[in-house]
């Protein structure tokens, strides 16, 4: 059996960073990734118009500034390609390839209590024991698709946002459909409209959406920003979403409407998700929620022909941003073109697929494609695709099955020497990931090395810091308006999914600060053992 000190699984950003920093750091790491290539969502998510919501120079690595000099984003939002493109750069310059084993699925990791080590089985029949295991799988990984009747008498092409198959997708001449209208719906539907013949779109909820602000990058923009990308990282790593905005102390109600009006239309035609932070108070409280959301339907109004899809279209009955809103370029004017209708799922649902398309309670409609932009099984649903089986045999599905329970989105008790990347329990999903990413690696590798450095070989989260830190994330949330929607953030996009609110909404720039302070306390939380528990537990036993 092979034997590494660190074994990660999944080879996307996070992956990568972590073999990066543990390498550096003198271990012998191990990437196991279940996809013939690096990249994680990024590799998956191929279709039309797939960008990213956060500017490139954000999303982006800050452990080297050489590899900040060196790269040249092309556009203030990099598209798909482009972020495959930069990944690759770093997996090469960095010679992270010869640590990956590609097409190689984790089936399940069981804790080996006698030697406080993983012994991780793939797919492949391949065993791996390792010092620590590191879950690097992503939160929108687990792609969710309905599971309507007749599905499989489709005679047309069904494919998922989040699994694009690699050959061109020709649209061609073709009657689309695209079920769902989160992010992915939203980027694909100006794109696919172009080129199809006829383009239907199911919705079932509107949702909001701000302007991409997209433009390419000069040559001017770009020297500005290498010749202080420090402060641009420090700003960053200080702010709430860890995409740099700084604090607003002005609420939305203390500024006159016209004065708001402005405001909102600076933001709207720059600053994509910044447009959240207009104000402070957005996303704590309804009155001053309510102003950006008029704004966003007003915008909504002006760019839609019909009166009905207008109204059809209009979010309504949940606060902006309270669900992930999407950044789009162009979705609300695709809905003007004559080849473009909308079928809203709500008025008449969906009843069936049939061999030539989907018949809805209204109407049968005929499809050469069908597209699903269902989105996934968020947070916990890459997690528990194999089985992690930690002390006394307990399952990671069993320990969380009331929803996931974390000391600091980091640890887990009965999981000792395991370490969850960006999932639930840390700001994650509603912060700019990479920076969380780079966060919480870094701060693993501080304090594996402190374990190194005193000998001991086994750190687990102790559950009464995981009430704590659970509690911590439920009163902070009760400060915003996330509860008061369903939302993949509290588990709602699947049915009978626990209804807990996952993410840490306290912010990029407070959970660095707690991160500091643990570190800072020697870790408090986590216990640490310089003899496996189990075998402490066996002397002692034996002294009885
Ligand atoms: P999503 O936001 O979860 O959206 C899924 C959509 O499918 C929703 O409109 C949902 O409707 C609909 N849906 C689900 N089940 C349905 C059903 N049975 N019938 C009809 N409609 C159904 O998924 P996503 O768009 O793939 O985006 C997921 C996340 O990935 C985003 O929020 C974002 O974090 C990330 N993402 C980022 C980017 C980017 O950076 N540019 C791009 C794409 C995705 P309901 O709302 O009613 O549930």
């Amino acid at each position: 059996m092979d034997q590494v000190d660190v074994l990660v699984v999944g080879a996307g950003f996070a992956g990568l960073r972590a073999l990066y920093r543990f390498r550096s750091q003198g271990h012998k790491v191990l990437v196991i990734e279940a996809s013939p290539d690096i990249g994680g969502v990024w590799y998956h998510n191929g279709y039309p118009g797939a960008r990213c919501d956060v500017e490139s120079y954000d999303y982006s690595y800050s452990f080297s500034p050489e590899l900040e000099q060196d790269w040249r984003w092309s556009e203030r939002y990099a598209t798909q390609p482009e972020i495959l493109r930069y990944i690759n750069h770093v997996a090469d310059r960095f010679d992270l390839r010869r640590d990956i084993q590609f097409n190689t699925r984790m089936t399940n990791a069981t804790y080996d209590e006698a030697s406080a080590t993983w012994v991780i089985a793939t797919e492949g029949g391949k065993s791996v024991r390792a010092k620590y295991l590191m879950m690097c799988v992503g939160q929108l990984s687990a792609t969710k698709s309905p599971n309507y009747p007749g599905l499989s008498d489709f005679k047309g092409e069904v494919i998922h946002s989040g699994m694009w198959p690699k050959h061109k997708v020709d649209y061609a001449g073709k009657h689309v459909a695209i079920i769902g209208t989160g992010s992915s719906g939203m980027q694909m539907t100006p794109i696919i409209a172009k080129e199809a013949k006829h383009l239907t779109v199911f919705q079932r909820t509107a949702n909001f959406s701000i302007p991409a602000a997209n433009a390419p990058v000069t040559d001017e923009e770009d020297r500005a920003v290498k010749a202080s990308y420090r402060e641009r990282r420090e700003r960053a790593w200080n702010s709430a979403t860890g995409l740099g905005f700084m604090p607003n102390k002005t609420s939305a109600l203390d500024v006159s409407a016209e004065d708001r009006e402005k405001a909102y239309e600076a933001a709207w035609n720059r600053l994509g998700f910044g447009f959240a932070l207009t104000y402070f108070d957005i996303l704590l409280k309804k009155e001053a929620n309510d102003t950006a959301a008029e704004f966003i339907r007003k915008k909504i109004a002006s760019v839609v022909d019909d009166p009905v899809l207008r109204d059809k279209l209009t979010p309504k009955g949940h606060p902006f941003a309270a669900r992930r809103p999407s950044v789009d370029s162009g979705y609300f004017q695709s809905f003007n073109r004559d080849n473009v209708e909308l079928a809203d799922v709500r008025e008449s649902p969906i009843v069936e697929f049939t061999p030539e398309g989907i018949r809805t309670q209204a109407k049968s409609h005929a499809f050469d494609m069908i597209i699903f932009a269902t989105g996934f099984d968020v947070f916990t649903g890459s997690l528990f695709k194999p089985d992690i089986i930690g002390r006394h045999g307990m399952t990671l599905k069993k320990k969380w099955a009331d929803g996931p329970v974390t000391h600091l989105g980091i640890g887990v008790s009965d999981f000792p020497n395991m370490f969850i990347v960006v999932g639930p329990g840390s700001p994650s999903l509603l912060s700019n990931v990479m920076v969380s990413t780079e966060e919480q690696i870094d701060w693993m590798a501080g304090l594996v090395q402190k374990m190194q450095s005193e000998g001991s070989v086994e750190v687990e989260a102790q559950p009464e810091a995981e009430k704590i830190w659970g509690q911590h994330i439920n009163d902070r949330v009760k400060e915003t308006l996330y509860l008061s929607t369903d939302s993949y953030y509290n588990g709602a996009e699947v049915q009978g999914k626990p209804r807990v609110f996952m993410p840490y909404s306290g912010g990029v720039r407070g959970y660095r600060r707690i991160l500091q302070r643990c570190a800072e306390e020697g870790y408090s939380g986590f216990s640490f053992n310089k003899t496996p528990a189990a075998l402490e537990d066996t002397a002692s036993l034996a002294k009885v």
